[in-house]
């Protein structure tokens, strides 16, 4: 049977109709995309200053921009390209060109620091890269690869490693003569970082056809096929480096046609005056920002909204329940997915099927799934509670250049995906996840990997041992906790623990700091963290 649970080898098969990819092997994601021809009129607008782009213009910006990375930047296939930039009208027209050339997109935070980003760097190794004037600051100085600046004009004490602006590549006329090197649905796409299930920050091999299956999905559970997708507006607050972002406007936009509305970062007001403003029928947002509009005395206007997309993180039943009763228009869809799953794994539909509280939703189309028992590997039957394996057209390839950490992740030969996730199917097909196996914390939807905050804080000189682990906050989801064990004679005090929030995002800083005498680990030396965090929120 290809729906329901399967007892004779313990797969999952996903109950929702299957979605048909496309065979031709040699298709690249920005040429599936635009064959999209249900648009409406206006793809992108940017809610602060109001601007405009056509589909047409759109797409002629796209072709023209490829032209010349092609023609005067020397960008090849394989080429990785490096996108640092908040959400702009610029970022899907950058993504699909570079896409379209079968060179590879990395993209990484905005907010990450100048360290931060010069690892991701020298790790992908881009041979260009697009940013905006306040963010080239954070490039490395000691890489001399020429510079894309999207603003509109360059400015006497530029940097002098800029060599074009967006708007002089994409007013060029875009040679269609050229010769185009031939994109296989196998080739990369993206290389999206993500720490996944142990250790720090990893690129993540995304491929064309993970993207394209990943867009037929979304199209096929939003009902956005056949024409419906033109009459949608999404207004996209959610960051576009991110897969959840990229995902939105690759998706919305132009896999449906939809129109959508772009902030360049999250702000409450101005998000609700750009819905009012653009009559917003869709607004995909993560689990916190659901609970400042809960939050607010009065009910928002949220004009023509339909549907808010919740995903990132886990969504409680009381924000569910309090979020429809204070916006009854409006209908909850949940949608849980990893960056190594290019987004994909499990959603709700409806309303109806959000209200079966604290479900994920129903496996996404041309999934299969496991619940395997963390400690035995055997495959455990409905409503048993065990590690989430995932196995389908958008999981990644791999992790770049780490064939370590990804048999880890992926079993190859198989293609399961280990998700890291702790989660039970039940009896009707719905997956709940419970908690995580994996050493990930979630701050706003955000990544914040411990090994990371570790590493800092054992370089240290009065730091003997350092274990950082999640912190449950209602606003935030998450937040990173550190136990500390100080050397003999050391008087450090959480103060002195500040150290470690000029080296890493504001995002990652550590918001709550123990001392103890010793960190629980295994006899290899392994973390306990499940004791830790069970010794964290015992008071609570
Ligand atoms: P990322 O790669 O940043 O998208 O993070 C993926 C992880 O976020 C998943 O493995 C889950 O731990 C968590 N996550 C994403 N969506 C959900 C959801 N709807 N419910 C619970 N956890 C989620």
């Amino acid at each position: 049977p290809r729906s329901g649970f399967c007892s004779s080898n313990s797969i999952f098969y996903s109950k929702r109709k299957p979605v048909p990819l496309p065979s031709d092997p040699h298709l690249d994601v920005t040429t599936f995309l635009s064959s999209c021809r249900h648009c409406g009129t206006t793809a992108l607008i940017d809610a602060a200053s109001g601007r405009r782009v056509s589909f047409p213009t759109l797409w002629r910006s796209v072709a023209a921009l490829a032209s010349a990375l092609s023609s005067r930047l020397s960008v090849r296939k394989g080429h990785v390209v490096l996108l640092l930039s908040p959400n702009s009208i610029h970022f899907p027209v950058v993504s699909l060109a570079v896409m379209s050339l079968g060179a590879v997109l990395t993209t990484t935070n905005p907010l990450n620091t100048p360290q931060e980003i010069a690892k991701q760097i020298s790790d992908s190794d881009p041979i260009l890269a697009f940013s905006t004037r306040p963010l080239v600051g954070k490039l490395p100085r000691d890489r001399d690869f020429p510079i894309v600046l999207l603003e509109d004009r360059r400015l006497a004490g530029d940097d002098t490693r800029i060599r074009y602006t967006i708007d002089e590549l994409t007013a060029m006329e875009p040679d269609h003569r050229r010769q185009r090197e031939l994109v296989s649905q196998d080739d990369t796409a993206t290389l999206l970082y993500s720490s996944g299930t142990t250790g720090t920050s990893k690129g993540v091999v995304v491929t064309h056809r993970n993207m394209i299956s990943m867009v037929q999905i979304i199209r096929s559970r939003l009902k956005l096929e056949e024409g419906g997708g033109a009459l949608e507006t999404f207004v996209c607050t959610i960051p576009m480096f991110h897969i959840y972002g990229l995902a939105v406007f690759a998706t919305g936009l132009l896999g449906a046609g939809s129109t959508v509305v772009i902030l360049s970062r999250f702000e409450l007001g101005e998000m609700i005056r750009a819905i009012g403003e653009y009559g917003a029928t869709y607004l995909p947002l993560v689990p916190p920002i659901l609970v400042a509009m809960l939050n607010q005395a009065k009910p928002l206007p949220l004009g023509r909204l339909r549907r808010v997309l919740s995903g990132g993180a886990p969504l409680g039943r009381e924000v569910i329940e309090g979020f429809q009763e204070k916006y009854p228009a409006v209908e909850i869809l949940q949608w849980y997915g990893l960056t190594e799953s290019t987004g994909m794994g499990a959603s709700t539909d409806s309303a109806e099927e959000s209200r079966r509280y604290g479900t994920a939703g129903l496996l996404s189309p041309n999934t299969e799934a496991r619940i395997v028992d963390p400690e035995t590997g055997t495959s455990l039957p409905v409503n048993r509670t065990g590690e989430l394996w995932i196995r389908g057209p958008y999981v990644m390839k791999g992790y770049f250049k780490n064939p370590e950490a990804t048999s880890s992740m992926l079993d190859s030969a198989e293609g399961w995906l280990r998700t890291g996730d702790i989660c039970y199917v039940d009896e009707d097909g719905y997956l709940f996840v419970v908690d995580r196996l994996k050493e990930l914390i979630k701050y706003k939807g955000y990544q914040v990997p411990p090994a990371e905050l570790e590493a800092l804080l054992l370089s240290h000189p009065e730091i003997a041992d350092a274990a950082v682990i999640p912190f449950p906050d209602r606003e935030v989801g998450q937040y990173p906790m550190a136990y500390i064990v100080r050397k003999a004679g050391s008087h450090l005090s959480e103060t002195g623990v500040e150290f470690v929030a000029k080296q890493v995002a504001p995002y990652k800083r550590i918001r709550k700091v123990a001392f103890v005498s010793a960190i629980p680990k295994n006899p290899s030396g392994k973390i306990l963290r499940k004791d830790i965090i069970k010794l964290a929120t015992s008071n609570l």
